[in-house]
């Protein structure tokens, strides 16, 4: 071989080492970089993880907090409202009612006729909208106008087949925000939740503002209850069967109500009611305790929220903040690896990843995760390997996983402050035995959440049987509850006009 042969010979031999190397020097980085994103998930797993020890503890906390909710005023994290309902319905209503249901993603109306017997309750007309963003920090004047002409709308498309003129509609306004009551049919605004933040409402009179926005309008309508709406699917569950006692509602936010003996509200001596108990809408999204799993991503979402150190409780279980945290995740880790490509900046952008994405990722049953691969698309994301759209769906598990239980401890705790956990309660005086532990206990459980996302659903009551055990899970049904807020508000003022 000559020189030059020989020179061209060792320049390739040094060309491919060299190009090995790079190639060398990068699987290297990537499976460097791919162990750091390991141990990010490894971390978040652990910082989530809720076995059956802590939700003991979570259970005794709500019990304990609700029972302190109820001594006094401001006594807990819980507020244990009033509601001032205690006659639920019972089937044997009649007429027709209309609710219009202000919910945090989606305003609905509808109407319902009631024969007077239980078999009877025809939802005649439904209608479900967005609510459109711009309410959410506009006034008070806007969000009632808007929704007063949304009735009007609604009642325009009635004719007169319904409503023979000169008949006053009575309806229900299921309002998902919290509410200090003085009667079934008024109250003032507390605060808000969930993203709204039209400040000047916060203690004005909610029915009275839809009412004066329903008579500018000339509309024979007459707002005759102002209803949460866990109390709304606690009215439809009764409707259906009178052992439901406790209500819950996962759908942008979460909250739940439950039939409270009037004795045990200490912070309101002398409650006077037939039944000899009332409603308490407990505002359960803000629960707090220390043994709740909390990861710094938890601590972030709610430092950046619009209601700081608020609805701690909420922010791990309901629908508007599960996306958010697996949102968080993946940003820490294409922060720290190069996984998801060029475009993962589009992670930083809060509430990016909605949660009914989260549950289609996880849901997602094909086996290329063509689904995850469709939704990473949608955000800017293209060919992001299989084993990154994996880890994506784990994330999504850890976080509905850890929702799902929680939210059971959660439900455990109002059956172990009323006695129906087999324990025997913490809080009466009067001896709790075997009777009340063998009672049937229905809870009625609804919002778009529950409803939609079957994982979360099935986390929650396999965790739920876990808390109560086997022979006491038989006693304890969860029945879904479709629209139940809105059919049971308007199902509560027929009973409240009844009675
Ligand atoms: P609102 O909270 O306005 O009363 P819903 O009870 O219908 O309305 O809940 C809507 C919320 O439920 C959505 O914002 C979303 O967080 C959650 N949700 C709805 N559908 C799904 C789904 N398929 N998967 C996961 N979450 C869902
Ligand atoms: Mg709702």
């Amino acid at each position: 071989m000559g020189k030059v042969a020989v020179a061209f010979a060792s320049a390739a031999v040094v060309a491919a080492c060299s190009v090995a190397a790079v190639m060398v020097r990068r699987r290297v980085k990537s499976r460097r970089k791919w162990r750091t994103v390991v141990e990010i998930l490894k971390e978040f797993e652990e910082g989530c993880d809720a076995p059956l020890g802590r939700l003991r503890q979570v259970v005794d906390a709500m019990a304990v907090e609700m029972h302190a909710g109820l001594a006094s005023e401001g006594g807990s994290k819980l507020k244990m409202l009033l509601t001032y309902v205690h006659d639920l319905p019972n089937g044997t209503e009649k007429g027709t009612y209309y609710a219009l249901h202000l919910g945090g993603t989606y305003f609905r109306i509808l109407r319902v006729h009631l024969g007077g017997e239980r078999s009877y309750l025809d939802v005649q007309d439904v209608e479900r909208h967005p609510i459109p963003s711009h309410l959410m920090n506009s006034t008070s004047e806007v969000l009632f106008n808007f929704l007063a002409s949304s009735l009007e709308r609604f009642i325009q498309k009635e004719g007169n087949e319904s409503n023979s003129q000169g008949v006053i509609r009575e309806l229900a306004f299921t309002f998902s925000f919290p509410v200090k009551h003085t009667c079934i049919s008024s109250g003032v605004l507390i605060k808000w939740t969930k993203g709204f933040e039209i400040s000047e409402m916060v203690g004005k009179d909610i029915a009275e503002c839809l009412q004066g926005a329903l008579n500018r309008r000339g509309l024979d309508i007459h707002v005759a209850a102002l209803v949460n709406d866990t109390v709304g699917a606690l009215s439809l569950g009764c409707y259906h069967d009178p052992d439901t006692v406790v209500a819950v509602v996962f759908g942008t936010g979460s909250n739940a109500c439950y039939l409270e003996r009037t004795d045990a509200i200490i912070k309101c001596q002398g409650l006077l009611t037939t039944s000899g108990s009332m409603v308490v809408n407990m505002e359960w999204g803000n629960f707090w305790s220390s043994h709740l799993p909390r990861t710094a991503y938890d601590i972030d979402l709610d430092a950046e929220s619009s209601n700081p150190n608020d609805m701690g409780f909420e922010k791990m279980i309901a629908g508007l903040y599960l996306g958010d945290i697996v949102r968080r995740v993946i940003l820490r880790m294409s922060q720290e690896s190069d996984i998801f490509g060029p475009s993962s900046s589009v992670f930083s952008q809060p509430y990016v990843l909605r949660t009914n994405s989260v549950s289609a990722m996880h849901e997602d049953d094909t086996p290329e995760l063509q689904e995850v691969a469709r939704i990473l698309r949608d955000l800017g994301l293209s060919d992001v390997p299989l084993k990154v759209r994996k880890l994506m769906v784990k994330i999504c598990d850890v976080v509905t996983r850890r929702a799902g239980r929680l939210a059971a401890a959660g439900i455990a705790g109002i059956l172990k402050k009323i006695g129906r956990d087999g324990g025997g309660g913490i809080t009466s005086g009067r001896s709790r035995g075997e009777m009340q532990m063998q009672r049937r206990t229905v809870v009625g459980v609804e919002g778009g959440l529950y409803m939609n996302y079957t994982m979360f659903r099935e986390y929650m009551e396999e965790a739920l049987v876990e808390i109560l055990g086997e022979e006491v899970s038989q006693y304890v049904v969860v029945k879904a509850m479709e629209d139940g807020s809105s059919i049971g508000s308007a199902l509560l003022v027929a009973s409240s006009l009844q009675s």
